[in-house]
């Protein structure tokens, strides 16, 4: 079973991260803070964005999944997979596991479109 849930969550009153669980409030998991014990819960919807489901996203990409699977299992629109997974060729914050590999794929699957797109061009001429 993976888990959807962020590991660090600082508190929204004091910034700390020293805190426990207090419980579970209305399906959300509660959290207080030890050091100004303010009680708050983490929202599911900001979860959904973490970096880590980013990183599983990715992963089951590169395992050849299809968009629509990946947002099915991780609870996410396609769309967003999608944006994720194009972004990824450019974008610098890469996932801390195989974060080269996925750079030479991507890349290697950007070569191998131009070198499909160069053929096109000169069977044309
Ligand atoms: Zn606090």
């Amino acid at each position: 079973m993976l888990s959807l849930q962020q590991n660090r969550m600082n508190c929204p009153r004091c910034g700390s991260i020293n805190y426990c669980k207090a419980g579970v409030l209305k399906g959300r998991q509660r959290y207080q803070c030890k050091d100004c014990v303010y009680h708050y819960t983490v929202e599911q919807k900001s979860d959904v964005k973490s970096r880590e489901i980013r990183r599983l996203a990715l992963e089951m990409y590169l395992e050849g999944l299809g968009f629509r699977s990946i947002g099915r299992i991780l609870k996410i629109s396609y769309g967003t997979v999608f944006q994720w997974v194009k972004s990824w060729g450019k974008n610098t914050e890469l996932p801390e596991r195989n974060g080269d590999v996925s750079i030479v794929e991507l890349d290697e699957m950007h070569t191998y479109v131009s070198q499909k797109k160069l053929q096109m061009d000169m069977d044309y001429y």
